[in-house]
């Protein structure tokens, strides 16, 4: 494995590497890795690439008042777990050498899609994360691009800028990967006090809570929403930033669970703020004389196949 800090050195082991005949696979993260990122390597490992890890903590994506100064760094540790996931390049570049003028001039936005969720709280933020993964790629130029299912919003914009803008990458979404307890794993949960760790499963029981009524047979969306508000109002060292539940492909507000539904919430566990998500797909269920619904229920994790008793949903 090579650690390379520069753009150029970049270009050039990628040169070599597709000279070589390589394919390439590209995980750009933030670094203070942990095995939700391992997971993305993995995934690009397995599927025979020449495997590129980015690390950047990219001030573009954060706003004034968020954490960028406070973030957690380590380059060392981030580079032994590299080598020992079997990447080939790490790179590490600098506020600098991404941005040399001190700033951007130049940006990209993903529109709609960014309105809502974290968009709505993190005003820039998805500007900032397609501005970066826009360089990225054009320093990187992978064959394909691996992303966790975790930062789902963010999992959207890239697919629409990709397809937008013809950007000649293919996505890879990865499931969340989660503690024993559920917690997501996130190199914030670092911020977190022991009693604040403990009040985190707060956001998956609040997801199960709801995944278990839609399970029920439960498809009207106020109801499944105030089901993830009511658990975490439970939970005195959470405050709820939001609960929501989308359409997967607009990110929209919906009324009634179709297809592919979105749970969503942001939660402040003290000062750290973290999220989380499931995607359900709720297929139409075949109402037929046996009275009984057979829908898909996808976790980040697993498959579920679940038979749920029909009831008067309004469906
Ligand atoms: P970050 O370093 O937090 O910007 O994350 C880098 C990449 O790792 C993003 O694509 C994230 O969605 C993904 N990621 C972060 N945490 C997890 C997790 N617990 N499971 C799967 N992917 C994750």
């Amino acid at each position: 494995m090579e650690l390379v800090r520069t753009i150029s050195e970049v270009r050039e082991r990628i040169r070599q590497a597709r000279a070589g005949g390589r394919t390439v696979g590209f995980v750009p993260t933030m670094g203070y890795l942990h095995d939700g990122h391992v997971a993305l390597i993995e995934a690009a490992r397995r599927a025979g690439h020449y495997t590129v890890v980015s690390i950047f903590v990219n001030p573009l994506q954060f706003g004034p008042q968020e954490d960028y100064e406070r973030y957690p760094r380590d380059l060392e540790r981030d580079a032994r777990i590299c080598r020992q996931a079997g990447v080939d390049l790490v790179f590490a570049p600098s506020v600098e050498e991404m941005y040399p003028a001190g700033r951007s001039r130049t940006f990209v936005e993903v529109t709609e899609l960014t309105d809502g969720l974290c968009g709505r709280f993190r005003p820039g933020h998805f500007r900032g994360v397609a501005t970066v993964v826009t360089k990225l790629f054009h320093i990187v130029q992978p064959d394909v691009a691996y992303f966790g299912q975790k930062d789902a919003q963010q999992v959207r914009v890239i697919q629409q800028m990709v397809a937008d803008l013809d950007f000649p990458v293919q996505i890879e979404v990865v499931p969340t990967v989660r503690e024993p307890d559920g917690l997501a794993m996130s190199s914030r949960n670092s911020y977190l006090s022991p009693e604040e760790r403990r009040a985190a499963t707060v956001l998956y029981r609040a997801l199960k809570a709801a995944e278990a009524l839609v399970a029920a047979g439960e498809r009207d969306a106020e109801r499944v929403r105030d089901a993830m508000r009511r658990t975490v109002e439970a939970e005195p060292l959470a405050r709820l930033q939001y609960a929501e539940v989308v359409d997967w492909q607009s990110l929209r507000p919906v009324d009634t669970l179709r297809s592919e539904t979105l749970l969503a919430l942001a939660v402040y566990i003290g000062q750290t703020r973290l999220i989380d998500n499931l995607l359900l797909r709720v297929d139409d269920p075949p109402y037929g004389s046996s009275g009984s619904a057979h829908f898909q229920i996808r976790t980040g994790a697993e498959d579920l196949a679940i038979y749920a008793r029909s009831q008067h949903h309004g469906m």
